[in-house]
């Protein structure tokens, strides 16, 4: 096994995968902005190394430097955690020519499935279906009228090279798509150096149910259940459980399968989720994410998998301790995320605990939330034997919760998970725009 590991990245996702690398006996190396140096990934890691100024691009997203900073501290592998660099094919091949190892799957895997119009391509090949929608990037009106004809309106404009929620139009009717379709480009290139675009069918109302996989890189490929993360405000993800409440063991079934077939033949390495679009007992391919998420918590524990340390496992060439045939799933999990309003200084924290309990959290009494990453603070998870009862944990365990100096989105989630919709199940990605008034 490796002796030492680095982390591209900071806040809670970094603290998750120190904690993990202790229990495994993997020494770890932090990396910080100036912005971050009493951050709790720093205070945690074994070693850690300011690489920049506050401002991402030249810090946690600075190639070079983490490069340097890896090879220094003699670490042997490289993990890029969510966001920043973690799909970025070119930071993997960086890392590999340095000689270390890159907790993800090989780059070129990662190009093939970054591209949403190339991914949609494969997908169909392995027997998926894929919503409706342009064949292959739309550069000209004509396309996108003919298009938008043969699916009915509305359709979504989305960026080929596009990810977190940007880059996305949905268009209602003729006369406005040359307008959006140039927006939707310009944005596209501004975000992500790809001005090329394409275009599906917008579904209303469906339910977003993503797989969370486990690949050894050889053909083994083991599906640890799914996760539903319907609860969005403008396409970010609020909300998330496992398993969906919308999923029948039919649709699973017929899910995994598609899902094996394709991250078998990739010989993919690594965790990776497919996200799927689900209405009523029909769903659609959307994408697949070549990282560890966010919300992976509830599937940990649905399935009692710590998917770190499989991750770890599988990049350094060991053999994933999962048994793909075997996985059981158990119990009902729900995740709430908690974004902080503004930036501040925590002044006071009180976390909840308790049975079924998980917070993963950079906060501490004194830490600071800085303007200059991503709103999220935390999250909460829970587990329990079925989904009313997590429901209510979860409740619980939001009230507990006490976190003054930084004003935090909790008010707004417990009105969400209280109400008659969220308790009954049975709703999709409007569910933000039909509680809105009431939040
Ligand atoms: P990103 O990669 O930017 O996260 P996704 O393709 O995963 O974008 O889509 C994010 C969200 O946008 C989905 O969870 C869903 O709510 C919505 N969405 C995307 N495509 C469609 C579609 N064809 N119909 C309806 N909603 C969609």
């Amino acid at each position: 096994m490796i002796r030492r590991l680095m982390i591209a990245n900071r806040g809670e996702i970094a603290v998750r995968i120190i904690r993990t690398c202790k229990e495994m006996g993997i020494e770890t190396v932090a990396v910080y902005s100036t912005a971050d140096k009493d951050a709790l990934h720093v205070k945690m890691a074994d070693v850690a190394v300011c690489i920049g100024p506050p401002k991402s691009t030249q810090s946690y997203l600075s190639v070079g430097a983490l490069i340097t900073t890896a090879v220094r501290t003699g670490c042997e592998a490289v993990h890029p955690g969510v966001g920043f660099l973690s799909e970025n094919s070119n930071f993997a091949r960086e890392v590999i020519k340095a000689g270390l190892i890159w907790i993800g799957p090989d780059p070129n895997v990662i190009d093939s499935l970054g591209d949403k119009v190339v991914a949609r391509e494969t997908a169909l090949r392995y027997g998926l279906p894929v919503t409706p929608g342009s064949p292959g990037p739309i550069t000209k009106k004509e396309e996108a009228v003919a298009i938008a004809k043969k699916c009915g309106y509305p359709i979504i404009i989305k960026a080929a090279s596009g990810g977190g929620g940007k880059g996305m139009r949905i268009v209602w009717k003729d006369e406005d798509l040359e307008e959006n379709l140039s927006i939707a480009s310009n944005e596209a290139l501004a975000n992500f150096s790809d001005a090329r675009v394409y275009i599906e069918k917008y579904m209303l109302n469906p339910r977003h149910v993503e797989l969370q996989v486990i690949a050894d890189g050889k053909g083994g490929v083991a599906i640890l259940g799914e996760r539903d993360c319907s609860v969005q405000r403008n396409h970010q993800k609020l909300i998330e459980e496992s398993p969906s409440p919308g999923v029948t063991p039919e649709m699973r079934e017929a899910m995994s399968s598609g899902a094996k077939n394709l991250f078998s033949s990739l010989k993919y390495c690594g965790a990776g989720t497919i996200e799927f679009l689900v209405i009523e007992d029909e769903f659609y391919f959307m994408e697949v994410n070549a990282r560890i998420q966010v919300e992976h918590p509830v599937s940990e524990f649905v399935t009692g998998v710590d998917l770190i340390r499989e991750q770890i496992l599988v990049c350094c060439g060991q053999p994933m301790t999962i048994n793909p045939d075997s996985v059981q799933l158990s119990g009902w999990s729900i995740e709430a995320r908690i974004n902080a309003l503004s930036p501040g200084t925590v002044l006071r924290l009180d976390v909840p605990g308790g049975p079924g309990v998980r917070f993963d959290t950079f906060l501490y009494t004194g830490a600071i939330v800085s303007p200059y990453y991503d709103s999220m603070v935390g999250k909460i998870i829970v587990h329990d034997i079925d989904r009313n009862r997590a429901l209510a944990r979860l409740l619980r365990a939001m009230d507990e919760l006490v976190i003054e100096g930084v004003p935090v989105n909790t008010e707004t989630q417990k009105k969400i998970l209280s109400s008659a919709i969220f308790r009954s199940g049975k709703f999709g990605t409007g569910i933000y725009t039909q509680l809105e008034a009431t939040l």
